[in-house]
């Protein structure tokens, strides 16, 4: 499929050294260092082509583009794969309710999402891959889950034994009652009669009316959600022979932590023999005016909505990152209000001839970034900067900060 267009980013000088990037990593539940490499494989779980792109997608796809900026300013060769859910259950749900077609439903949104990632300047993944068109690949991943038999049928659809994968559940440190009622609310079927055990999931469903089939050895039907992302990941990041783990870094929203990387994760790992990622990284959710933003509240905020408003995608940028990207956070007028006028300001700042020193204010802003992230510090530490400037302080390279920030935070003005 294809992705949106390239974003330019402009060298760090060599000045500046960059310190190895530490993450949180929600199967360890600790910080850890990324080891310093050549090249990291990144897999992002995608949209479902329906109500794109919400402030909650923008601000998910914007921690990862952050750790890739930071990757590739190290030197390093990223790979960078992204999946769009093309087919799947909600979809179909919603393009019946609005009487639509699911295809040109879908489309429209991906097409919406491409334009709303390109105005928020986030790198685009090097492969874009909706369901449809990997199917092929998603085919050979169930076949390969049957000859390591870990699969059974109810009824026509096939199951993937969880508990094949012996360190299931380790990812997301779920006890067995929450983890059944969390995979109830996303999507799974605890309560199906004939299962081996409630959390096996769905990988493959038999046809149904009205609904779009593929043919397989299996027979025809359509994949589960989580083997396609077990499946393009494999396929598209190619991971290396030698290294003991598939990927680098899988990473989505944190409501996909269960059961949808559980899953991917396990599913990849009785595939290969191997674990699937070496860091899971999740980002936090975010609400408005103090309540959940979601579908059923009807109160979702669009990126491309806002822009329209002709709100400046860079004040969007700089709202989302002006927060711990783990922690979920609230959206409201005055944070786009205040973000509008910081972005000003920041424009106004850099556009001057003097200028305060800018060289400690950029090894600063690495620093906060290679410290899980911590962007919040990276725009005080420019809020001073700004402070300082608007003091009648000297000595700094407005252009060299200006590139800096573009290639370090994405922020391009
Ligand atoms: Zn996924």
């Amino acid at each position: 499929m294809r992705s949106w267009p390239t974003v330019y980013i402009p060298d760090l000088s060599e000045r500046f050294r960059l310190p190895p990037l530490s993450l949180f990593d929600s199967s360890d539940a600790a910080l850890k260092v990324l080891p310093q490499q050549d090249t990291y494989r990144i897999y992002v779980c995608g949209i479902t082509p329906y109500d794109a792109t919400h402030l909650g997608h923008a601000a998910t796809y914007l921690t990862f583009d952050l750790i890739i900026r930071y990757l590739k300013a190290t030197g390093a060769d990223v790979k960078f794969v992204q999946n769009v859910t093309d087919i799947d259950d909600p979809l179909f749900e919603r393009a019946d309710r609005d009487g639509v077609d699911w295809k040109a439903l879908g489309d429209s949104q991906i097409d919406l999402f491409r334009g709303d990632m390109s105005d928020l300047h986030v790198i685009p993944p090097d492969h874009y891959i909706g369901v449809a068109e990997a199917m092929p690949l998603v085919i050979d991943a169930v076949a390969k889950l049957d000859e390591k038999k870990s699969t059974y049928l109810v009824e026509g659809d096939k199951y993937f034994r969880v508990h094949a994968d012996p360190h299931f559940g380790e990812r997301s440190h779920l006890n067995e009652s929450d983890a059944l009622k969390i995979f109830a609310e996303r999507g799974g079927d605890p309560q199906r009669d004939g299962k081996e055990h409630p959390l096996d999931a769905l990988v493959w469903l038999t046809s149904k009316p009205k609904q779009p089939t593929w043919p397989s050895s299996f027979g025809s039907g359509r994949p589960g959600w989580h083997i396609e992302c077990s499946a393009i990941a494999l396929h598209y990041l190619q991971p290396s022979s030698n290294s003991e783990f598939s990927l680098d870094i899988q990473g989505g929203g944190s409501d996909l932590m269960f059961p949808h990387h559980e899953m991917s994760a396990a599913q990849s790992a009785v595939m290969t023999g191997k674990p699937f990622a070496r860091h899971y990284v999740h980002a936090g959710m975010i609400g408005l005016d103090g309540e959940k933003m979601s579908k059923s509240l009807g109160n979702l905020v669009f990126v491309s909505k806002l822009i329209s408003q002709g709100v400046n995608p860079m004040a969007i940028r700089w709202a989302l990152l002006n927060r711990r990207y783990r922690e979920d956070a609230m959206w409201s007028g005055e944070v786009l209000n205040d973000s509008m006028l910081a972005v000003d300001r920041l424009q106004l700042n850099l556009a001057k001839m003097e200028v305060a020193p800018t060289d400690v204010v950029i090894t600063q802003i690495i620093g906060a970034l290679s410290e899980d992230l911590d962007t919040e510090r990276a725009l005080r530490v420019l809020s001073s900067w700004m402070d300082e400037t608007e003091a009648g302080a000297s000595g700094g390279n407005a252009g060299e900060l200006s590139r800096a920030l573009d290639t370090l935070l994405g922020i391009a003005l």
